[in-house]
């Protein structure tokens, strides 16, 4: 099974008055007016899957300060993955400063919602330690949710959403939460390397991290890397569509010097093993 468990889609009604929302989030502000950026619908993204053979896609759709906003978003995700059950996994995306997010939490889990997530603690203006992002541990660890955060490096070149809650606040945040399962986006910002310290390695059992934007940020020798250190199982593919192509992943693992049996791993079993689903 090929599962890509990271992907943005805009609600069409969102993407057509979005300077409504652009001007009550400078985080969106400034992802929307990227180089980069691009807006993808329901449609667009199952015709992106046919074309690259995903079968299942968990989807996100943009978390913003805006507790509004999450929850359209959260109506347009919940709705798509009702219609297309066998495809699409809905995630849900929340504010955790906002105090009625347990509510929103239920709401979406009433609807289908079988995780949370990408959520941006630099972006969104929460901090990995403290009561709000605690209250949202405790709700996806008690649910067995799959939290996903957006982690990014503190090194190298500049680019639109790259912020300074890094790896430091992500492996505390791991290991306060023992039981909750964590996907760290973007090899959660390079702290997959320090699975080689034995006690980084403890630190995180709990964490996946998905591939998410490595074609912008590493050569393909990562996934050679990451095996050597033991991690394969815990690898899951992020697309980051619609900013890449799942395409471009599937060709970077085929040329990536893996097995098949490794490659079959973080092309999905491991994803379907975390969502609980039959490879
Ligand atoms: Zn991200």
């Amino acid at each position: 099974m090929i599962f890509d468990v990271h992907v943005h889609l805009f609600p069409p009604e969102v993407t057509r008055r979005i300077e409504k929302y652009t001007c009550r989030d400078p985080f969106l502000a400034e992802i929307c007016s990227s180089k980069g950026h691009k807006y993808a619908t329901v449609e667009d993204l199952l015709a992106e899957m046919d074309k690259c053979s995903v079968e299942r896609t968990a989807v996100s759709g943009f978390a913003s300060s805006d507790p509004g906003l999450c929850r359209e978003m959260n109506d347009y995700i919940l709705e798509a993955a009702r219609i297309y059950p066998q495809r699409l996994i809905a995630m849900a995306v929340v504010s955790p400063l906002d105090k009625m997010m347990e509510e929103e939490l239920d709401r979406a889990l009433t609807n289908g919602a079988r995780g949370v997530g990408e959520l941006f603690p630099w972006g969104q203006d929460f901090a990995l330690e403290g009561e709000a992002v605690e209250r949202l541990a405790y709700y996806c660890q008690e649910r067995r949710l799959p939290l996903l955060l957006h982690l990014n490096e503190n090194v190298g070149h500049q680019y639109t959403g790259k912020g300074d809650i890094s790896i430091k606040e992500g492996a505390l945040f791991a290991a306060k939460f023992p039981s909750l399962s964590l996907i760290f986006a973007h090899w959660g910002g390079g702290l997959c390397f320090y699975e080689l310290m034995p006690e980084l390695k403890e630190q995180l059992q709990n964490v996946y991290y998905d591939t998410s934007a490595s074609p912008f940020l590493y050569s393909r020798n990562i996934y050679r890397v990451v095996r050597e250190i033991g991690i394969l199982d815990k690898i899951l593919l992020g697309s980051d569509y619609p900013l890449i192509s799942p395409r471009r992943y599937l060709r970077e693992l085929e040329g990536s010097g893996l097995e098949a049996h490794e490659i079959k791993k973080i092309r999905g079993d491991n994803a379907a093993r975390l969502f609980s689903l039959d490879s």
